[in-house]
């Protein structure tokens, strides 16, 4: 195959400290200010006072971002392994043709779905959109799907038949400050969003309250007014019960659940079968907090509800996001000034990469692939004919969990399966039974360890794109580092990729813009129309919320303050109903098993765990364990113990904490090896969303010696 020179990507000059760009890890994307090689003691990055989200704040991982830039473990050319299993350096041209003659040989052999692709929440909204297309035009595979789908699938699923439409935050996060009540249900931010807490913080000195759902008293539990320690698993019981004290006490709002929604009455059925008593059973909540939180929320003027992974990462996760829908709908709160329901996305740009077709229902702009009119309008940008186009492919757990078998290789684009996955078990064994596992990436990861090829991509400083924050507020990224000699953008590698497998000129642009410009016209009149932003209105207007339908059309920073997006213009009740877990405590394995996030690591740690800084501060993850527990079983701060599902076994480092509910054991996820919680964690899928169970496993524990 003949060499195809790379893309000439639109590269600004690096300039000193004052180039405005936004930091690479969560979905606050806090605005940065950045240069290059300042010398001395001075910060190679800084908040930037002037963006309005995190009003120049960062967290620890913000500060240390740039220590990734010149990295000594960054990987610059491309690797393969030789006949001995280790990795060796090759050109760039040699990598690609094996992975394209590879991919070949695969679909002639065992059909086009028998090449898998995995995308990432922490791409470009340029990129998703790149992948998706690559899959389906140049793979001509069903089988695309994303880790967003182990983060966002559930909310994103309630809200879709709820609302008509997801956007994460449907109004911007400086409406916080101004809600006299917040609820924030299984959602950390002062962990996991840290510069999210000066709008608590601002709430609260107006006189508002906050209160705070989760099993572990957090530090954003210990800021509440009212905190709420439920039973793992229980989310949804809590929400009904609320509802039940909602309309035992004639406080639901009945002239907007009569002018704008439809099913109520099938909601409220349901919701009457959760009196007090009932919940105080299945979530440990008394009776008093639950009518103490349910009365400030329908009494305030101005109450929001927002939840994390916490509600969301359950077998029932879209029917919990469901249940509190149904309260604030029932309270008339949905739309209104300062007011609402929100989730609180956690990828870089989990949102934007869940709009442009990196999943593998969905088209870009929020189109299902099986939808006819969504196919043929995609198709038409494209220039294919739509019965070209695949159909619905594998879910992201579904997807691994067929490799070796219908799926013979993967190609892994900014995601660590290896570590972010469930019930990694049974999946481990998986990677290694690829004929062909693509690893594109900066350094090297728990997955490319079992990879046959590693391609080195740019990172966020080095080149230009957008993200979608949390808000729905799509933003640039921009240029500031110089990368070194050898890593490509992923554009380019999907580029020429494309072209080797017989569809390169479908993916040829000059710029990073013109990327962008051919997903405006791709969601021009899709639920996430994208086709009024600019790359200049989001330089002028400090980002543009989507949907924007024009050029004339700033955006939509509040929604649903008229309608809803169902073709009638009002909201869907659904009644749901609280059911067990994929596996519930017993004899043989009595505790819940919980995983979540330090402040100092993101996701799977593949970035945090090798920076100095946030690895010296977090080296190890430690079981948290209630006082009670820990003396029944001789564990103290530091003791050696076994945490057993019935699927692995991992040993940690005890932490004894007060903070932890007797029943309750928690663990970071952001290790892989031995150490990696999601060895225990189960591969039980919601059944709508397909997100797996990653927040309860019936566990036991044992001190080691
Ligand atoms: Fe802000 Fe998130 Fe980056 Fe921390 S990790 S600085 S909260 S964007």
């Amino acid at each position: 195959m003949s060499a195809i020179p790379p893309i000439p990507l639109t590269m600004l000059a690096p300039q000193a400290l004052g180039v405005r760009t936004h930091c690479p890890y969560c979905a606050f994307q806090c605005g940065m200010l950045m240069g290059e090689d300042l010398g001395g003691d001075l910060p190679r990055v800084s908040g930037d006072p002037h963006w309005a989200v995190n009003n120049g704040q960062l967290c620890i991982k913000g500060w240390t971002s740039a220590a990734l830039l010149d990295h000594p473990q960054r990987v610059n050319t491309p690797q393969l392994r030789d006949a001995r299993g280790e990795w060796r350096s090759a050109e760039w041209e040699e990598a690609l043709d094996f992975v394209a003659v590879k991919m070949l040989a695969i679909r002639e052999k065992h059909g086009a779905d028998a090449n898998g692709v995995f995308g990432s929440g922490a791409l470009t909204n340029e990129k998703a959109y790149l992948l998706g297309k690559f899959a389906r035009l140049a793979l001509g595979t069903a089988n695309i799907d994303y880790n967003g789908r182990f983060c966002m699938s559930s909310a994103a699923a309630a809200q879709n038949r709820a609302f008509g439409l997801d956007r994460g935050l449907p109004f911007p996060v400086a409406d916080v400050e101004h809600a006299e009540v917040v609820m924030l249900v299984g959602a950390n931010t002062a962990d996991t969003l840290p510069p999210m807490m000066q709008w608590f913080d601002r709430q609260q000195a107006n006189g508002g309250r906050l209160i705070v759902a989760d099993p572990r008293r957090t530090p954003t539990g210990r800021l509440a007014n009212l905190f709420l320690q439920l039973t793992p698993g229980t989310d949804l019981a809590l929400a009904n019960g609320l509802l039940y004290v909602v309309i035992e006490e004639r406080l639901t709002d009945e002239r907007y659940v009569a002018d704008r929604t439809n099913g109520f009455d099938a909601v409220r059925a349901v919701a009457l079968q959760y009196h007090p008593a009932r919940v105080e059973r299945l979530t440990g909540i008394a009776e008093s907090q639950l009518r103490q939180a349910a009365r400030w929320l329908a009494t305030a003027r101005s109450a929001m509800v927002l939840t994390g992974r916490g509600t969301e990462q359950h077998s029932k996760g879209v029917d919990s996001v469901h249940a509190w829908i149904n309260l604030m709908l029932a309270l008339g709160k949905v739309g209104k000034p300062q007011s609402g329901f929100g989730t609180l996305t956690g990828q870089a740009n989990g949102q934007g990469g869940r709009e442009h077709g990196q999943k593998a229902d969905q088209l870009p702009g929020y189109r299902l692939i099986e939808v006819d009119a969504h196919r043929e309008a995609i198709a038409k940008v494209w220039g294919v004919e739509p019965a070209s186009l695949p159909r619905k492919g594998k879910s992201a757990y579904e997807l691994l969990d067929s490799l070796g078998e219908s799926v013979k290789s993967l190609f892994v684009v900014g995601a660590n399966v290896a570590v972010a996955a469930p019930h990694l078990s049974h999946l481990l064994p998986k990677l290694k039974a690829l004929e062909l596992l693509v690893v594109s990436d900066a350094f090297h990861n728990d997955t490319s360890a079992h990879a046959h090829v590693f391609l080195p991509v740019l990172q966020w400083a080095e080149e230009d794109g957008t993200m979608t924050n949390l808000e729905g507020r799509v933003i640039r990224r921009r240029v500031v580092s110089r990368p070194p000699t050898g890593p490509r953008s992923d554009l380019d590698v999907l580029h020429q990729l494309a072209s080797r497998l017989g569809c390169g000129e479908k993916f040829v642009f000059r710029t990073t813009e013109s990327v962008f410009n051919e997903l405006r016209l791709a969601t021009a009149g899709a639920p996430a129309d994208y086709s009024g932003i600019t790359y200049a209105k989001i330089e002028q207007q400090d980002g543009v919320f989507w949907p924007c339908k024009s050029e004339d059309d700033p955006g939509t920073p509040r929604m649903f303050a008229d309608r809803f997006h169902h073709a009638d213009g009002r909201a869907k009740f659904f009644a749901v109903e609280h059911r067990e877990a994929g596996e519930e405590p017993n004899a043989a394995f009595p505790l819940f098993f919980t995983t979540g996030r330090y402040k100092e690591h993101y996701n799977s740690g593949a970035q945090t765990r090798i920076v100095g800084k946030l690895s010296s501060a977090q080296p190890v993850p430690r079981l948290e364990i209630h006082p009670r527990l820990a003396r029944r079983h001789r564990v103290v701060t530091g003791s050696h113990v076994t945490v057993e599902s019935r699927r692995a076994k991992v040993e940690f480092v005890a932490e004894v904490t007060a903070d932890i509910r007797p029943d309750t054991l928690f663990a970071p996820f952001h290790w892989g090896g031995r150490a990696a919680a999601n060895l225990l964690t189960s591969g039980a899928l919601d059944p709508t969303s397909r997100m797996p169970e990653f927040k309860l496993a019936a566990v036991r524990i044992a001190k080691v010696g």
